[in-house]
């Protein structure tokens, strides 16, 4: 018996005690158990999993018909996308001995105008993480399609909008979000009292040496599909290691064997069914009297987190991730997006929460009113149902009634 499986499980045969008597043998098991502290994942569930990489060796010099050509571009996001690449640890170098990279905002050189100089679908394939939000983006999105043979939706910003889509709820839209970041906020606030007149961000200024401009932001986020057409796509926030080992091994052997990349529209790394699906948590299906922040309990290692009373989007959720966040005793948020037969993520949550409400006829332990009082406790509800999938939703912004119900 191994370390942990003793410190969790405890070893009976070696802690049995000096005079050897069952009863006291007994109070120690009785002892170990309380003592044990819960494991964020149960033993019997641990599995010694394989390193990805390993399926992604160090690259062999230039491909025989001369390296491919690959952007990477950052629409509307964190950031997080494009350090997700550099998970390929040495790996990444070698990239570079399969594909010339013309573009890559965060790590490498290559500007627009290189771009809008080359020849339509003269680059083999173009990374874009993040989601659409400014004239930037949508200039950018649009010639790199232009000038793509292949685009990837990298990350779940570009796939569903992601976080940025949340601003879509704010009723006021690019306006609303400006007035507040750069006149109401506290800091802005205090140095905008100091001016004569607001300083606020303008689109374009004319300059002595030329006009000078910025994006525009539009009152909408949208995801990449909903600007370009796109050939795949990879969701997660940000995608998983065994997900980019994926898409960079199909790309290396189209380079250097010419094996046919997978056909168009296929999500890279996930599976046909739901999260729930690859949960190692027991479902019990117990009925929700309480919505609660893992934080606030004790949270049963074995158990599902809905059965404990937190929010957890793995029914909606499509699998893939491994269960990454349930298996860490956090609830799933959804960062995979729905699965195919889920089209609309956040009401198809809503749905699976009322059904763990007691309202049946057989146990109506609690009423409306009650459930109205449990659902208020969730402080977000928009935020948490729709935090990545904005952008996709039927409903995608915020709907403001006008006077004479319009
Ligand atoms: S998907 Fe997540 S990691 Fe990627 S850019 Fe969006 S917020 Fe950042
Ligand atoms: S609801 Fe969440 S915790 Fe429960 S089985 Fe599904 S993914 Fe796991
Ligand atoms: S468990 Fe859910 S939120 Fe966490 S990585 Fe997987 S899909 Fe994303």
């Amino acid at each position: 018996m191994g370390f942990f499986d003793k410190l969790f499980k405890g070893d009976k045969k070696k802690e049995k005690c000096d005079c050897g008597c069952e009863e006291h043998d007994k109070k120690k098991d009785v002892h170990a158990a309380k003592a044990a502290p819960k494991a964020a994942v149960p033993a019997k569930q641990e599995q010694v999993q394989a390193n990805p990489l390993d399926k992604f060796p160090l690259l062999p010099g230039a491909p025989p018909g001369g390296k491919i050509k690959l952007a990477v571009y950052w629409a509307a996001g964190c950031g997080g996308c494009d350090v997700s690449l550099l998970d390929t640890a040495e790996r990444i170098l070698t990239v570079a001995d399969m594909a010339d990279i013309v573009m890559w905002p965060i790590a490498a050189d290559g500007k627009e105008k290189d771009i809008v100089a080359m020849k339509d679908k003269e680059i083999t394939v173009s990374i874009i993480n993040g989601a659409v939000r400014n004239t930037e983006n949508e200039h950018m999105v649009k010639l790199l399609r232009q000038k793509s043979l292949l685009v990837v939706s990298y990350g779940t910003c570009a796939c569903f909008g992601g976080s940025p889509a949340l601003a879509n709820l704010v009723p006021g839209g690019k306006d609303e979000i400006l007035d507040y970041v750069y006149k109401q906020c506290p800091s802005m606030k205090a140095f905008q009292d100091t001016q004569k007149s607001p300083v606020l961000p303008q689109t374009s200024v004319k300059t002595p040496d030329g006009e000078i401009t910025l994006p525009m932001m539009y009152d909408v986020v949208k995801s990449l599909d909903q600007v370009i057409d796109i050939d795949y796509s990879i969701p997660g926030c940000p995608p998983t290691i065994e997900s980019i080992v994926q898409l960079l091994a199909a790309v290396a052997e189209f380079a250097y064997n010419g094996v046919a990349l997978p056909p168009k529209g296929t999500m890279i790394g996930v599976t046909d069914k739901t999260l729930c699906e690859e949960c190692p948590r027991k479902k019990e299906m117990r009925r929700i009297t309480k919505i609660v922040e893992p934080h606030e309990i004790d949270v049963d290692p074995e158990l599902c987190l809905m059965d404990q009373g937190i929010l957890c989007l793995g029914a909606a959720t499509v699998g893939g991730c491994g269960a990454k966040c349930t298996r860490a005793a956090q609830p799933c948020r959804g960062c995979y997006g729905p699965t195919k037969v889920v089209s609309e993520m956040g009401a198809s949550v809503f749905t699976a929460i009322a059904s763990l409400f007691p309202v049946l006829d057989k146990d109506p332990i609690c009423g409306e009113d009650d459930i109205i009082d449990i659902m208020s406790s969730v402080k977000d509800p928009l935020g948490y149902f729709y935090a990545y999938s904005m952008s996709k939703s039927l409903i995608n912004r915020a709907v403001v009634e006008k006077k004479g119900g319009q």
